[in-house]
């Protein structure tokens, strides 16, 4: 049975396949509520592709990577997968319930996901239940969490995205994966944008929010020099050393359109997501990633404008 749903998968471009048994996970672990008969927990990782990151490293093309990074793996590569898999448990006699994360969907009551738009959300629905989608990841051997919050695999490093099937069926786990790939260099940390992430890896989904989305003039083709012309502190904004509240991340992000966003809510990154960048070079000049390429990810220093560009000359 697990050779035929790994062969499944692989068939439908999943790159990683791990089974967790029901007793790794708590009592009360969301994946009870969800299904109480749940036996295994089967997770499915997909690389995003390296070129999708690449539009923004050379400061060329964005949508690329929320086209076909986020929205395409969310919404096509990764359903159809847990689709096909599950019809095989079910053809097989077993229930099969597939978990893709919901993006719009929140049990907190004021945060937010970067990678949809703030006003798509639905917070407060705690009776909406979600997997920890990062713990159950671990769990099923698969990955580690590393300091950024990312889910770091040895072979793709943070460059993947996964989803689950949860199953009555008992299926032969497989090992839980010892962390050894983040050395807690704190490369995610300097490399975001918007200082986004603390030292200890906590990462401010608001301040995350408005920097994603190109708040930073530095790194951002597509911000006018008079950008937030009637904001005090909006040469802090442009150079990301604003610290911002929910409310004033808001209002930044109602104004941040400088590029059209992709369908299904998702928003442009223009960040490029940094952070995982940055771990990618890491882990890949360490030698530490089993998925060879023949050149390295970055081959130089990255590019930035000065803050200085977005000064506007004061009349007399
Ligand atoms: S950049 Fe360094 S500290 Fe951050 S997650 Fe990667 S390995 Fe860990
Ligand atoms: S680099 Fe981008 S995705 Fe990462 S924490 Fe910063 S703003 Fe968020």
């Amino acid at each position: 049975m697990k050779e035929e749903i790994r062969r499944i998968a692989r068939e439908n471009f999943a790159d990683l396949v791990g089974f967790a048994p029901a007793d790794r996970f708590a009592p009360d672990d969301p994946v009870f509520r969800i299904f109480p008969g749940t036996k295994t927990v089967i997770a499915l990782a997909f690389r995003v592709l390296r070129g999708c990151y690449r539009g923004t490293e050379e400061g060329t093309t964005y949508y690329q990577y929320t086209t076909m990074g986020v929205e395409n793996m969310e919404e096509t590569i990764l359903p159809m997968a847990l689709w096909k898999v599950s019809v095989w448990l079910e053809s097989q006699g077993y229930v099969a319930v597939p978990q893709r994360r919901h993006q719009q969907i929140m049990a907190e009551p004021d945060s937010t996901n970067p990678e949809v738009a703030y006003d798509a959300i639905y917070r407060g629905r705690t009776a909406e239940n979600q997997m920890d989608f990062l713990s159950a990841a671990v769990a099923c051997g698969i990955g580690e969490k590393g300091l950024s919050g990312s889910l770091l695999t040895p072979e793709f490093g943070p460059m993947v995205r996964w989803a689950f099937v949860l199953t009555d069926a008992v299926i032969e786990p497989d090992d839980l994966r010892e962390p050894t790939l983040c050395d807690a260099c704190g490369k995610c940390v300097s490399a975001c944008p918007g200082h986004a992430i603390a030292p200890d890896g906590t990462r401010d989904p608001w301040q995350c929010a408005v920097y994603y989305n190109g708040a930073n003039g530095t790194k951002n083709p597509f911000m006018p020099p008079d950008a937030f012309a009637d904001c005090p502190d909006r040469l802090e904004i442009i150079a990301g050393e604003a610290d911002l509240t929910p409310e004033r991340a808001r209002e930044i992000l109602d104004r941040i359109y400088f590029y059209p966003p992709a369908q299904h809510a998702y928003p442009c990154s223009i960040c490029g997501k940094a952070c995982d960048v940055a771990c990618y070079c890491h882990l890949e000049e360490k030698g530490v990633l089993t998925r060879k390429f023949h050149r390295p990810f970055r081959e130089r220093e990255p590019w930035a404008f000065s803050v200085d560009d977005f000064k506007i000359p004061q009349t007399k």
